[in-house]
């Protein structure tokens, strides 16, 4: 069944691979970031493949460009049921160098960004009897030294994303968690920039750490994703995956 879904941060990395990936599967997709005009690639690799997609600019943590983003793509796409909160930022420091600032700007764009999207969409979930959302964690949520900031956001999604299941269950809506490991994006080239490495070395070094023996991609995540947003995982809702290509708990 074609549903309208949107996806955040979907300029590019993991997102885009996302929004291609729901397009694929049929739905009609939002593609979300902060400019408008850098989702344009997003959306005309979905077109080519003969898929329907708008572009949508918003910041995710600005409530009132929330509410007129999620009306605008009710309005041209149909009522949004399957919402994919992945934009995200990372500002890594050690704890005494973490400036108010850094640790302000990751909880805003994670936490409260996943908040106003879901409580915006949920009415249309509501509605609809029928509902995905899919939070992106990360390894991280278990603890990673120089991301006091980012670690705390990405636990954060896991509780948030629990009570999403347990408030939204009765409407026919689930809702899921993917914590990646490390996934080759501009993310990572920026991890790998920040501490002075090149970025193949980098890659390399992690692939070694990973029991597949390779870094992920972002289509990884977004066959994940894929799955959560699926008709058949209907019974399954308040789950964590990590897709890390190794076991992580
Ligand atoms: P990315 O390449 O940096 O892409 C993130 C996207 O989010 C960018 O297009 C960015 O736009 C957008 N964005 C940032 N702030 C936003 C805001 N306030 N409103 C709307 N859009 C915003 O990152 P990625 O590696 O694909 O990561 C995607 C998600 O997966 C993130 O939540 C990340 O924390 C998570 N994750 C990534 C990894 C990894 O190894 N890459 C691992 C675990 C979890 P701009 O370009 O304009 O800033």
């Amino acid at each position: 069944m074609t549903r309208t879904a949107i996806v955040t941060g979907a300029a590019r990395g993991i997102g885009a691979a996302t929004a291609k990936r729901l397009a694929s599967d049929g739905h009609a997709v939002a593609v979300l970031d902060l400019d408008e005009a850098s989702c344009a690639d997003t959306v005309a690799a979905i077109e080519d493949a003969g898929g329907r997609a708008i572009a949508v600019g918003a910041d995710v943590a600005d409530a009132a460009a929330v509410q007129s983003a999620v009306d605008r793509i009710a309005a041209e796409l149909g009522a949004p049921t399957i919402l994919v909160n992945n934009a995200g930022i990372i500002r890594d420091n050690l704890l005494f160098k973490m400036t108010e600032d850094d640790w302000d700007a990751v909880l805003t764009v994670h936490l409260r960004g996943a908040f106003l999207m879901c409580r915006a969409v949920q009415k249309h979930q509501v509605d609809a009897g029928w509902g995905r959302v899919v939070n992106l964690s990360s390894t991280s949520a278990l603890g990673n030294r120089g991301q006091a900031n980012y670690a705390a956001a990405k636990a954060g999604m896991q509780g948030f994303t629990k009570t999403l299941a347990l408030e939204l269950g009765r409407y026919g809506v689930t809702a899921n968690a993917i914590a990646p490991g490390f996934i080759v994006t501009d993310m990572t080239r920026a991890t790998a920039e920040r501490i002075g490495v090149g970025f193949d070395d980098f890659v390399a070094h992690a692939a070694k750490e990973i029991p597949v023996g390779r870094a992920g991609e972002p289509d990884d995540i977004a066959a994940a994703a894929s799955f959560f947003c699926s008709e058949e995982a209907g019974f399954i809702s308040g789950q964590v995956l990590y897709v890390a290509g190794g076991p992580r708990a």
